[in-house]
């Protein structure tokens, strides 16, 4: 037997104090990691073993969470490191030659990596440089990225002809200053309707907007007034309102434009439905890649503080009610409200079995309403507007109005607000300004990285919820455009590609799955597909849809299945 003398060692200092100033709440521990992480350059496993032992957790679950985060899990300090991003649309732009050349350069103290897309795709090929969204970037911009070269910035203050606009400003809203980059200036004290709210019972701000038809915008379109409905059922307390603002479906980047212009229609649902459900507290859970809109979101927050429209007894009323950002670190799963709200407690962002549903079970195991961002940002119009007004809009079975982005082969790729029941050919015609000129359409991915690829007979079927049925997906709402230079086969490659890098790997037939089915792909892409890799493939797809225990490894077979349905002779 082996006497061992316990040596006293000391706290970490600083370790100590950042999980002092956030009360040794285990649930921040990715908040502490990430502060750590900035100051340190990267986080090694003393430090792991420091914030265990500061937060009292066992150190192989901070250990797991570290590694768990691509955004923590860095050998390179970020500071230093440039992330560029291989989604759909930089990879059509030229992010793969780029990310084959960058590493060569000559300037070693920066480290290059890969990551999944970055909700930049207007401006391809984009990249995170430290913290900061940059693109689009090439070989001989890349110094200047780095000596704080921030890009282009989109510009979505005016209308493209043909859009209907609820949720994204009037071009002529005041607000709004001249110059490149004020086109990011939020909107951010504008018309907190307090008193027309609290006029109304809670129930009858629910009645209004069940009355409303406003579906989910996250991808679901599962009808929020119902969701709110369940949560206002529960007689459980507190109670949490939680905006998704994970936005990391490739082809998506409407929330970070919502988020850089209007915040504070964000807030002001966020609020309305916490009013609605009988809540106090909210969060935000926005990507970690998104550090300057969350930034915004904090300005427009403390602002509506500023203004009492937030915090305890507001407009003089018993109603309290208060949001707290948290930033994510890199993970696509966190937009699976489950996972997001496992990560959102302070572990590793793995999807919940369900039941119980996050309506009785969700935040701490409370009632929790949680809706997109897009969704809330909706429900201050129809509260000052009527349900009637919102029904008015759009088809009968989906009212309202949806940001959609449009990329790839067309004269104007960016992000517009149109009704739900527009087509594939509106999109690229009447959003989009057209195909680019030498370009025939040859095909489109619809609805994200889990949506279907649409061939030409498709082009007028009107999309919204219950399209994916006849082919085109809504999802969240991007479209990638893609003409006859386009192979079908490699752009399901880098789908599947993004789906093994994204599964969590909790259950094996996603883990395991969406490896294999990309090696596959590799070997179509390679030209030695064979007819049993086919075959493989298309049970593969099958396996992923009937047995993953989420979304994630459901939708990696949407694709593969389009692709054989649409494109068979193109597996070769
Ligand atoms: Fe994780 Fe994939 Fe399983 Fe979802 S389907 S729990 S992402 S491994």
């Amino acid at each position: 037997m082996h006497i061992q003398t316990l040596a006293y060692r000391p706290a970490d200092g600083p370790v100590d104090e950042a999980a002092e100033r956030y009360g040794r709440d285990p649930a921040a521990v990715v908040e502490i990691l990430r502060e750590l992480q900035q100051e340190r350059g990267r986080l090694t496993g003393a430090l792991i073993q420091e914030v265990a032992r500061a937060l009292r957790l066992p150190a192989a679950r901070v250990h797991g969470i570290a590694t768990f985060y691509s955004m923590l899990a860095g050998e390179a300090p970020p500071t230093r490191t440039i992330r560029i991003c291989d989604g759909p649309a930089c990879i059509l732009r030229g992010a793969g030659p780029l990310l084959g050349k960058l590493p060569t350069r000559p300037d070693q103290n920066w480290t290059i990596t890969r990551t999944s897309c970055l909700g930049l795709c207007d401006l391809a090929p984009a990249a995170l440089v430290r913290d900061e969204q940059v693109g689009p970037v090439t070989l001989d911009r890349i110094d200047s990225s780095i000596g704080r070269w921030c890009g282009e910035v989109s510009d979505y203050r005016q209308p493209r002809p043909g859009e209907t606009r609820v949720l994204l400003p009037d071009p002529g809203a005041a607000g709004f200053e001249d110059g490149a980059r004020s086109a990011l200036v939020p909107q951010a004290r504008a018309g907190w309707a307090w008193q027309n709210v609290l006029a109304h019972t809670p129930e009858a701000v629910l009645a209004e907007v069940e009355a409303s038809g406003l579906r989910g915008r996250g991808g679901a379109g599962f009808p929020a007034g119902r969701k709110w409905r369940l949560v206002a059922q529960e007689l459980r307390t507190p109670k949490y309102v939680v905006a998704n603002a994970d936005e990391s479906e490739p082809l998506s980047f409407k929330d970070r434009v919502l988020l850089d212009l209007r915040p504070d229609l964000v807030l002001q649902g966020m609020a309305i439905a916490a009013y609605a459900v009988g809540a106090a507290a909210g969060y935000v859970y926005i990507r970690g890649e998104y550090a300057a809109q969350a930034e915004r979101l904090g300005a427009a927050i403390d602002q509506a503080r500023r203004d009492g429209n937030l915090g305890r007894r507001i407009a003089g009323t018993e109603f309290s009610f208060d949001v707290h950002v948290h930033r994510g670190a890199g993970a696509y799963i966190c937009g699976e409200e489950t996972a997001l709200l496992e990560s959102l407690e302070g572990r590793r962002g793995e999807p919940r079995l369900r039941p119980p549903f996050p309506t009785s079970s969700g935040y701490r195991g409370q009632p929790t309403a949680i809706c997109n961002v897009e969704t809330f940002a909706a429900v201050p119009q129809i509260l000052a507007r009527g349900a009637a007004w919102y029904r008015s809009i759009g088809d009968v079975q989906t009212p309202g109005t949806k940001l959609y982005t449009v990329l790839g082969d067309v004269v104007r790729p960016g992000l517009f607000e149109a009704p739900y029941g527009i087509t594939l050919r509106q999109i690229i015609e009447d959003f989009g300004g057209g195909l680019r000129p030498g370009s025939t359409f040859r095909f489109a991915l619809t609805g994200g990285a889990a949506g279907a690829l649409a061939p030409p007979s498709l082009l007028d079927v009107p999309i919204d919820y219950e399209s994916a049925a006849e082919g085109v997906c809504l999802g969240s709402g991007g479209f990638l455009i893609c003409d006859q230079s386009v192979s079908p086969v490699k752009i399901l490659r880098e789908l599947l590609h993004f789906f093994e890098m994204e599964s969590c790997g909790k259950c094996t037939p996603c883990r395991i799955g969406t490896r294999e089915a990309c090696r596959i792909l590799d070997r179509f892409v390679a030209g030695a597909g064979t007819a049993q890799d086919l075959e493989r493939l298309a049970g593969l797809a099958r396996l992923l849809q009937t047995t993953s225990l989420c979304g994630l490894g459901a939708s990696a077979a949407k694709p593969i299945q389009s692709a054989l349905t649409h494109f068979r002779e193109c597996f070769a």
